[in-house]
């Protein structure tokens, strides 16, 4: 695909840098990428100008994690200054947040007798690049390998970091409704991550929906990878039913894993893309 709207650098948890991220994605025979680490935008700078110099439209994005529903809810957001107020003050708050959690984690892990987590996840993801955001859980897998505490990254999930396990911190997200309205007011256009990963019942997603839209949400994206193409179809018949724009992406996250960027199944012909929009729109701010 030309288009790649979901991936993920080193400034969150992806395995690549961003200007090798941006590479790769060129060798893929993407031209108009939109790179969204998870809460931050600190990977923009270092893609925009590596797409800069291979004649590739970069779109600022980012994937930012809230609550809906007591469960954890992912937003993309595109197109918006980097400077907007709005943004970049909620991006402090999470940052904080998730050194806070990287911290308990760590802490965590020493008490089960594997000290030293968050220092060793910390030069692990320095390794690979480094930012200034707290290392991520498969950060600390990584460190529980090097330990020699599991044999691999999946073990490390499964044992200890994986949902319902020690590892697995929860974070005080700011709901969907805030970080659907400090999208818009950042002048972004907002597109709803994956919705099939939620673990809901078809009621449950539809609501999760129509809350979105009232909140402001613009898109769904109705494609992300290789999902299963029922999924595509059932995503697509809601964004049919509510007038939705969409949108789809790799969410690559490193070569080797499931994900490969620019590879994700067609979004259907008949439903608008967001991407479209870029170029001639604005969003209207609210
Ligand atoms: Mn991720
Ligand atoms: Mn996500
Ligand atoms: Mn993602």
């Amino acid at each position: 695909m030309n288009v790649d709207l979901h991936c993920h650098s080193t400034a969150s948890d992806g395995a690549l840098a961003p200007a090798v991220l941006v590479a790769r994605a060129y060798d893929y025979g993407v031209r108009v990428l939109a790179l969204t680490d998870h809460d931050t935008l600190e990977g923009l700078e270092e893609a925009r100008t590596a797409a800069l110099a291979l004649n590739m439209q970069l779109i600022n994005g980012v994937e930012l994690s809230c609550t809906w529903g007591g469960a954890t809810i992912h937003v993309l957001g595109y197109g918006f200054d980097m400077k907007a107020p709005a943004l970049v003050e909620a991006i402090d708050r999470l940052h904080h947040g998730r050194w806070l959690r990287a911290e308990e984690i760590s802490r965590k892990l020493a008490i089960k007798g594997m000290p030293g987590a968050l220092e060793g996840a910390r030069a692990i993801q320095k390794e690979l690049g480094d930012s200034g955001n707290a290392p991520a859980r498969p950060h600390f897998a990584d460190f529980l390998v090097r330990g020699g505490y599991v044999k691999d990254r999946a073990e490390a999930f499964r044992k200890w970091l994986g949902a319902g396990k020690l590892g697995d911190v929860k974070q005080h997200w700011p709901t969907l409704e805030d970080t659907v309205a400090t999208l818009r007011e950042s002048g972004a256009w907002v597109s709803l991550a994956h919705p099939w990963h939620y673990d809901f019942t078809r009621s449950k997603r539809r609501k999760l929906i129509a809350d979105y839209i009232q909140a402001g949400g613009h898109a769904i994206e109705v494609v992300n990878g290789l999902q299963p193409a029922e999924q595509v179809g059932s995503l697509a018949i809601l964004a049919r039913e509510f007038g939705l724009l969409v949108t789809a992406g790799s969410d690559f996250h490193g070569p080797g894993a499931w994900s490969e960027i620019g590879v994700y199944r067609p979004i259907p012909e008949d439903l608008p893309p967001l991407s479209c929009r870029f170029k001639y729109d604005q969003p209207t701010a609210v």
